[in-house]
């Protein structure tokens, strides 16, 4: 199911997958059998040491596959039929200028990805704004990273996926990890931590699942999902009580403590805590005096913490440790959101995001508007203010207030949560233009469909997980008629009359006036260039032109204007809202495995990756699936108030027993998001995904 008809350079590229970046080397092998034969092998580089997983030796496959959409498509008769990119232009082009004519310019939505590069998520953002007037533009890292970058905004003032350098992993002397399974989802991060054991680190997991990584940690916290924030400002109790903070720090490099110390003196037990978390109360206790009195250590957190309706307020939770140990700013020590996608981290920088405009500039901050203004040559005016989260466009697709939408590099009919409506939502549409390398689940659903080029063939900058800029190159020309996101951006501009603004002639190109646009920004990327980029391997933000950064954030001073960072202090009353009830006993949440990659686009046409995991599949605890009558194996229903999915019974003990999960990679009837609510978090506006109430039913149509 291979293909080969393009020619292939041997070459030094990156994976498309993890926020790590690994470094690939490609290589054509002699045909074997008439079969492509290509070896992917790591090539050394900062972040990923030499190491692969599986998901990078066969990152290939899906690039080489047949099922690549190599000409554009449009709908005819109900039917996608091939065209030609003048026609398929016109048709969207002509789908988005009538929805704005008809209804104005806010009819547009535009809905981007946080696995495009940073020059096409820059440029979707100025296409958005400015070639389409529209303040609809969001993004499926609202559902990544968004509980993380508003908590990291809030409390230091920037948001950085990791404060400190992988590098200096090693160095710390306790490492909590918290909602986050690095052995499955960064495999090649892993040996980081082996290191930091073998150092005499101590580890400790918080996760609802005894996951690979927690098999590799010296306590394991299997927390109840959704109880969080109640579990750090626990673990923050026992620190005060036990002297274990660090008062110097305090006073010098934060504010707000005094009103969290007054929350400590009300707060429930430690007792109370550990009921609520389900989570033994010594073991609550044991973890905070260990993370407590360590010299050096670290927090991450990912989307076990980050994607619940309190996401946001549960991250400042963990940084309230991490500020009142003073364990940041020094080596060894710091937090660390860790990333999913790609390019999570420069995705969410450059504009894409409904509140935000390129250099993590405010979109209603009048100075950052008219600096961004006066780079993109327009009047401040013509900027549209900010707009709404990517679930809230599809509620207002559904509501008729959107009427086109343009997706780039996204599947949102599978990502999103409550898919039914979205579903409905988007057959609603007078036009839905999607811009992808397959026939995703969204594309078989629009009117235009544009063929993109993949990691392979598209030369662009990603930032990673530890905010690094590394460039990466194409391996092979565009096959078939596909075309780079930025060339049809560019090109659907100058067709909307906004052709002078959109004036590209590279990714290179694109990315200089990324520089200008990101200087003095708070992610500043002015002084990072193509040709050091070549030299180098790889540069942190911020980076002016005079100062480069080096890995290690707020050494001397944090983001807010007077250098500070900020304690978090609200009551914690809410903490045990995420009830389930008789009719749904169980509480099901979500993740990731280790052969596939979001919504599986990409995965799926993989041969070998598909082959290790080809059915979404529903983890429950023995006694739980005895309960149900369900054995392993068998096909299950999962039931929620907003509907219905379908899977495999896993029984494993290696799960709570109040509490089931399934990954997120399948489309269709094995889509979990079938089941998932669509409850936001009003500060962030992440859905609260891993915690929604469920039965579970044997299904006897197996
Ligand atoms: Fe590296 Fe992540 Fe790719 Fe695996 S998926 S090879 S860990 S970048």
């Amino acid at each position: 199911s291979l293909s080969l008809d393009v020619p292939f350079f041997s070459k030094s590229t990156q994976c498309p997958f993890c926020s790590v970046q690994c470094k690939i080397r490609l290589e054509r092998l002699e045909e074997k059998n008439e079969r492509p034969e290509i070896s992917a092998r790591g090539e050394n580089n900062a972040a990923s040491e030499g190491r692969l997983c599986v998901k990078g030796q066969n990152a290939h496959q899906h690039a080489l596959s047949r099922e690549r959409l190599l000409h554009p498509m449009i709908r005819r008769d109900g039917k996608l039929v091939r065209a030609t990119w003048e026609e398929a232009l016109t048709a969207a082009t002509g789908l988005l200028a009538s929805s704005s004519e008809a209804y104005g310019p806010d009819s547009v939505g535009v809905y981007g990805g946080g696995s495009l590069s940073n020059e096409s998520a820059y440029l979707l953002g100025k296409f958005a704004r400015l070639a389409l007037g529209t303040k609809y533009i969001d993004y499926n890292g609202r559902f990544c990273m968004s509980a993380a970058a508003s908590a990291g905004s809030k409390t230091f003032g920037i948001d950085r996926g990791l404060t400190f350098r992988l590098s200096d992993i090693p160095r710390a002397e306790c490492i909590v990890l918290a909602g986050t399974n690095v052995a499955e989802c960064q495999p090649t991060l892993m040996p980081y931590f082996n290191r930091a054991r073998e150092n005499g680190a101590c580890i400790i997991v918080i996760d609802p699942r005894a996951t690979a990584t927690a098999a590799a940690s010296d306590l394991h916290l299997p927390i109840r999902p959704g109880t969080d924030a109640a579990l750090a400002s626990g673990m923050l109790n026992v620190l005060i009580e036990e002297g274990l903070i660090d008062e110097a720090f305090i006073a010098e490099r934060t504010r707000g403590f005094d009103e969290l110390k007054q929350r400590a003196l009300r707060q429930m037990p430690l007792s109370e805590t550990a009921r609520i978390c389900g989570v033994d109360e010594q073991a609550i206790r044991r973890a905070a005096i260990l993370y407590g009195s360590a010299r050096t250590g670290m927090i991450m957190t990912a989307r076990g913490v980050e994607q619940q309706t309190d996401g946001h307020l549960a991250v400042r939770e963990f940084l309230n440790l991490v500020l009142a140990t003073g364990k940041i700013g020094r080596e060894g020590c710091g937090y660390g959101a860790i990333t999913g996608q790609g390019n999570g981290q420069g995705g969410r920088e450059h504009g894409q995001k409904a509140d935000q405009l390129p250099g993590y500039r405010s979109i209603e901050n009048e100075a950052d508007r008219a600096y961004v203004a006066s780079v993109w040559k327009v009047d401040p005016d013509r900027i549209p203010r900010a707009g709404v989260s990517a679930y809230e466009m599809m509620e207002k697709i559904h509501r008729n207030e959107i009427r086109t939408l343009f997706v780039m590099g996204s599947n949102p009919i599978v990502s999103n949560p409550n898919v039914s409506l979205v579903e409905e939502a988007l057959k609603k549409l007078n036009g839905l233009i999607v811009a992808d390398m397959f026939l995703s689940e969204t594309a078989v659903l629009a009117d235009v469909v544009l063929p993109v080029t993949s990691y392979m063939e598209n030369e662009g900058t990603l930032t990673n997980l530890e905010g690094r800029v590394l460039l990466r190159e194409a391996a092979r020309p565009a096959p078939g008629e596909c075309r780079h996101d930025w060339a049809i951006l560019c090109d659907a501009a100058a067709r909307l009359g906004s052709g002078d603004l959109f004036s590209f002639d590279s990714a290179e190109s694109i990315f200089d006036e990324l520089r200008a646009a990101s200087r003095g920004g708070r992610a500043d990327y002015s002084g990072i260039t193509y040709a050091r980029l070549r030299r180098e391997e790889g540069i942190y933000w911020p980076c002016g032109e005079q100062e480069s950064g080096s890995g290690l954030m707020f050494e001397k001073t944090f983001g807010h204007v007077d250098g500070l960072a900020v304690f978090s202090s609200p009551e914690q009353e809410e903490a045990d809202a995420k009830a389930v009830s008789a009719d749904y006993p169980l509480l099901l949440t979500n993740g990731r495995v280790l052969a596939h990659y979001l919504t599986g686009v990409q995965t799926h046409r993989s041969p070998t990756l598909e082959a290790r995991e080809v059915a979404n599949f529903l983890e429950l605890h023995p006694a739980a699936a005895k309960k149900m009558k369900i054995r392993d194996g068998d096909w299950v229903q999962v039931v929620s108030e907003a509907g219905e999915f379908y899977a495999r019974g896993r029984v494993t003990d290696k799960i709570r027993e109040d509490t089931v999960f399934a990954p997120m990679h399948w489309g269709g009837i094995q889509n979990v998001n079938r089941a998932t609510l669509p409850d936001l978090d009003p500060n962030c506006k992440m859905p609260g995904f891993k915690t929604t109430p469920v039965r579970v039913l044997p299904y006897a149509g197996s």
